[in-house]
């Protein structure tokens, strides 16, 4: 699917109506009407429209500040992935040497 053609699917798709104010778009407004990702993953775009919303540009841009907000209240909090420190191809080299 082209980066650009989801918003075409989404509008075929969905009803016109943003999903928080639920004001209804038709004709040029349809502009105003936007897709968000409900996961937030822009490459998530199932055909069903399972990972879509249609929102209105200001809707959007709400939803957007509320999504940074809890971000930023949860900043710090992500435990560090550690390092993987287990090498399986170390050994094998030790028993290749031994051969030779
Ligand atoms: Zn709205
Ligand atoms: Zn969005």
């Amino acid at each position: 699917m082209k980066p650009s053609s989801y918003r075409e699917q989404a509008l075929k798709i969905l009803p016109w109506i943003c999903t928080r104010c639920a004001r209804e778009f038709n004709g040029k407004r349809v502009r105003e009407l936007t897709v968000h990702h409900k996961d937030g993953n822009h490459d998530h775009n199932p055909a069903d429209g399972s990972n879509w919303e249609l929102l209105c540009i200001y809707c959007h841009e709400n939803e957007h500040a509320r999504v940074e907000d809890a971000k930023a209240a949860k900043s710090g909090s992500e435990p560090e992935r550690k390092a993987a420190t287990h090498r399986p191809l170390e050994g094998l080299a030790e028993l290749l040497k031994k051969k030779g």
